[in-house]
């Protein structure tokens, strides 16, 4: 059966994707048919030699290095980066890394209007949506707008070999859950089912190999694959109970961002999964079993996957406010989300039982 909707609506942005190992090298030819001729290179401090590499790699046409991204998008970063950006006379932004390099060139197009060319070196999938979270005192606000949309992508398998195994892990099941809420989305369409499929797909299939071999470039290449489609999953289609949980856990109790989605997204699908029992039924299929919670568990678990809050740091005198904090703003759901529920989900994920 097809995935036909009698009724859909879909955008699917303008964007160019290039994969394949070695293809940053490429990153000049990119610049040319953008008509280019000066990137500002973002990094983060612990990626600042893959920014000098590829300021040596691109000559006279680095404008600079700015290696000072970070988790979250601090304004007051944001703000630095732009008046490099405005003084060094770069016409656009180069981004290598993950999640918090690709939002602080994002946060710098938001001021400039630079085109955005990013080299993406983590699955998070920032590079593929129009949304943009910044922090500033303590709060973090989310805007969507095209202005952030990165205009292309290059996805080097050669960059996620040292992205460190429990990273790799995490990080995949951070991407795997933009695909997992995707399935049930209220404004979902048959494009955006594909690609959510297709990329819980190329996970099941590439990270265990990944995991076995880490600098097999063919499966750190599929993973990738995977990371751009659940990434554009998330750019297409609104998000649940999963994301704002995981945004209240993040914003509110300082939890890392891949480790608590890779906890939270068992016992999330596992809480919708009757409510979107014909939506989630790919993820049986491709996962095994009957159950989607249980098999996103076990599967998270064999890829020795964190499964505890308390681990990260969350304590149970956390549990209530973090329930009061997630049902503040009521939000569309497939099930209703009720805090005696909410309380009984965060306790199994404290504890790391399975959902
Ligand atoms: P990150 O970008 O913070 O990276 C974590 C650490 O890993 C950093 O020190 C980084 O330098 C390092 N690292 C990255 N790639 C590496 C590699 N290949 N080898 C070695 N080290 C490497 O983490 P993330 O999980 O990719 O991103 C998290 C951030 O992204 C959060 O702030 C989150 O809110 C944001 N995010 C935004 C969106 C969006 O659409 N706006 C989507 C997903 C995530």
């Amino acid at each position: 059966m097809s995935l036909f909707l009698d009724q859909f609506t879909t955008t699917l942005p303008g964007m160019r994707v290039r994969f394949g190992a070695g293809v940053r090298h490429k990153v000049g030819e990119e610049m040319d048919t953008l008509g280019l001729s000066r990137a500002l290179i973002l990094t983060t401090p612990q990626q600042a030699d893959t920014g000098a590499e590829f300021a040596a790699l691109l000559g006279p046409r680095a404008a600079g290095v700015f290696p000072k991204a970070a988790m979250h998008t601090p304004i007051a970063i944001s703000e630095e980066a732009t008046a490099l950006a405005l003084e060094s006379g770069a016409d656009c932004l180069l981004a290598i890394g993950g999640g918090s390099t690709t939002g602080l060139g994002k946060a710098i197009a938001l001021r400039t209007d630079l085109p955005q060319i990013v080299i993406p070196t983590t699955y998070a999938g920032s590079e593929a949506t129009a949304i943009l979270g910044q922090t500033e005192n303590g709060q973090k606000t989310t805007i969507t707008t095209p202005k952030v949309r990165p205009e292309v992508i290059l996805y080097d398998a050669e960059l996620v070999r040292t992205l460190p195994v429990s990273m790799t892990v995490t990080s995949a099941l951070n991407a795997m859950a933009h695909a997992a809420e995707g399935l049930y989305a209220q404004n979902r369409s048959p494009v955006s089912t594909l690609m959510a499929i297709e990329g819980l797909r190329a996970f099941h299939d590439a990270l265990p190999r990944v995991l076995d071999t880490p600098d097999d470039l063919h499966a750190r290449g599929e993973t990738l694959y995977g990371a751009w489609l659940c990434g554009t999953v998330l750019g297409t289609v609104g998000m649940a109970l999963h994301h704002k949980l995981c945004h209240t856990l993040g914003g509110s109790f300082d939890l890392p961002h891949a480790e608590t989605h890779a906890i939270i997204l068992p016992h999330a699908i596992a809480y919708n999964e009757t409510a979107a029992a014909r939506e989630l039924a790919p993820i049986n299929e491709i996962f095994g079993g009957i159950r989607p919670g249980q098999a996103l568990h076990a599967f998270a678990t064999s890829m020795k996957a964190p499964t505890a809050l308390r681990d990260l740091g969350l304590r149970e005198a956390d549990l209530d406010r973090a329930v009061d904090l997630a049902t503040r703003n009521p939000y569309w759901n497939p099930r209703s989300v009720t805090p005696t529920a909410l309380r009984r989900l965060l306790q199994d994920a404290l504890e790391g039982r399975e959902p």
